[in-house]
C-alpha cells in the first residue's frame, strides 16, 4: 500500500487520496488569441514520464486540502512535498498547528 504524508494530517493510505494529475501548469492568460492547437495542449496534453514528476494530490477523505508531491512513477517513492503557499491554505495551515 502507498502512504502518502498529508503536509496537515500526517501518513496515510493513498485510498483517502485523490490525484489530481501533473503539477505546475497554467492556464494561459490570454485565451482568445491562442490556436485551437495551442488551447487543446493545455487541457488535454500532459507530460507523463517515466521518472520524478510533480502532482497534485487532494486528501479527499481528510483535510480535503490540495498539496503538491514529487514522485517517481516507476518506484512510486514520493521524494518531497509542497503546498500551495498563497492565501487561505497558509493561514489554515498555521491555525492547525495551534490546536
Ligand atoms: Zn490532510
Amino acid at each position: 500500500m502507498l502512504m502518502i504524508e498529508c503536509p496537515w494530517c500526517g501518513a496515510r493510505a493513498e485510498s483517502e487520496f485523490s490525484c489530481g494529475g501533473e503539477a505546475d501548469i497554467a492556464r494561459p492568460l490570454d485565451t482568445d488569441k491562442l490556436s485551437d492547437k495551442e488551447w487543446g495542449d493545455y487541457l488535454f496534453m500532459r507530460k507523463n514520464p517515466r521518472g520524478v514528476h510533480r502532482e497534485q494530490w487532494m486528501h479527499t477523505q481528510g483535510c480535503r486540502r490540495w498539496f503538491m508531491a514529487t514522485r517517481d512513477t516507476v518506484s512510486y517513492q514520493i521524494q518531497g512535498y509542497d503546498t500551495f503557499k498563497t492565501g487561505h491554505a497558509s493561514a489554515d495551515a498555521q491555525e492547525g498547528n495551534k490546536q
